[in-house]
């Protein structure tokens, strides 16, 4: 036999064999690794709604099984109040949320627990279970109070995203500060200092993701104890407002923070939105809506479409090995936003599906302590560094 006839019908079957035993190895080490997810919106999608995550849901990203069926080992839900429509009580509003995912806890305390400590997270791990953590999203719940953001703490709150998508009387969104050409006004108040402050002093992770860049720098300066960006990802590579410039992530590097990718196709793919207006076009033509937002214009559309219109895994990746060659790998996580966006990257189409984001990060060439340090030892590391 011709030697390079031989080592091609070699190679097809080395192909067939190995490729099965390398799947089984990735999602054994998928199972083995602590997967930490720092944000998620499945309270104000579902179980605020009343629905049962308990099962299997055919609607958004997240449920128990699946995210039993991911890997996920800790997952941060976030609590979040739109201030248009909870310009008062949003306090109350977050209390009543944390006490719907408490409900949901009891209801099913075989599978998951909530955790205050880095030492609870690993007690709940070793009995087998899914950890849940609280994360704030948004400081107009805590109402300009001190007493309120204990409270929080003391509910099991363990970061608070300073602001969402508009500014607080103490500290400003990315949102609006990019529509201010004037520094004036922008960035953290001396109240906005004292809440870092407490937040150090408490324990309680500041969350960056949605700050102003005068904001974010304000709180670098501010705070003793490193940072969380919980779900925001490269401006090099997607200019958004919610996303992270390089001297900010130089900056984040030296503060020693986390920066957790977020999934949304509109933060990852600056192709995404044109694609959205093509396919409604495609789908509607002259019956179309053309005045509704790209965000509206994918939900109407078809699910084939709406899976053309999602940005690539790659993409995800490429946000990834940017943000690692910046910051360095102990300083990315992943802050998917499952339930708090409309698009995810294709594959990655919920909660299940964290495997595959194991798979490709190793066929990218990052080790396997490198993996670890992004699904979850990361987030871990500074949550305890902020106790
Ligand atoms: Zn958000």
């Amino acid at each position: 036999m011709n030697k390079s006839i031989y080592s091609i019908l070699l190679l097809s079957f080395a192909i067939p064999i190995s490729r099965p035993a390398q799947a089984q190895d990735y999602r054994k080490f998928h199972q083995d690794l602590i997967v930490v997810d720092g944000h998620n919106d499945v309270i104000y999608e579902s179980i605020f709604k009343g629905k049962d995550i308990g099962r299997r849901l055919s609607t958004g990203h997240t449920d128990l099984p699946r995210l039993i069926e991911g890997g996920v080992d800790v997952q941060v839900f976030a609590v979040w109040s739109d201030d248009k429509k909870w310009k008062k009580g949003a306090f109350k509003h977050a209390n009543d949320q944390i006490d719907a995912l408490e409900r949901m806890i009891e209801k099913n305390s075989n599978r998951i627990e909530l955790a205050k400590t880095s030492a609870d997270i690993h007690r709940i791990l070793s009995k087998g279970k899914m950890v849940a953590l609280i994360g704030v999203e948004g400081g107009n719940m805590i109402e300009n109070s001190i007493a309120n953001l204990e409270k929080l703490y003391d509910r099991g709150a363990r970061y608070l995203t300073l602001t969402w998508n508009y500014n607080l009387s103490w500290a400003t969104a990315a949102a609006i500060e990019v529509k201010t050409a004037s520094d004036k006004g922008k960035g953290l108040s001396d109240h906005g200092r004292e809440i870092i402050r407490k937040m150090n002093e408490l324990g309680m992770m500041v969350d960056l993701s949605h700050g102003g860049e005068r904001t974010f720098y304000d709180v670098l300066e501010t705070s003793t104890k490193p940072i969380l960006v919980s779900h925001s990802n490269a401006y090099a590579l997607m200019p958004h407002s919610r996303n992270l410039k390089d001297e900010q992530l130089a900056a984040l590097k030296k503060n020693g923070g986390v920066i957790g990718v977020n999934f949304y196709s509109g933060f990852l793919d600056p192709t995404y939105n044109d694609r959205v207006k093509r396919l409604y076009r495609e789908q509607y033509g002259k019956k179309g809506d053309y005045t509704l937002s790209p965000t509206r214009q994918y939900e109407k559309l078809s699910q084939k479409r709406q899976h053309e219109a999602n940005a690539p895994m790659s993409k995800l990746l490429e946000h990834i090995d940017y943000l690692v060659s910046k910051v360095g790998i102990d300083h990315v996580a992943i802050g998917s936003d499952y339930d708090g966006i409309e698009s995810p990257p294709r594959e990655l189409e919920d909660v299940s599906k964290f495997p595959l984001l194991t798979e490709a990060l190793l066929n990218r060439g990052y080790s396997k302590e490198d993996v670890t340090k992004i699904m979850g030892a990361n987030f871990l590391r500074i949550l305890k560094e902020n106790e």
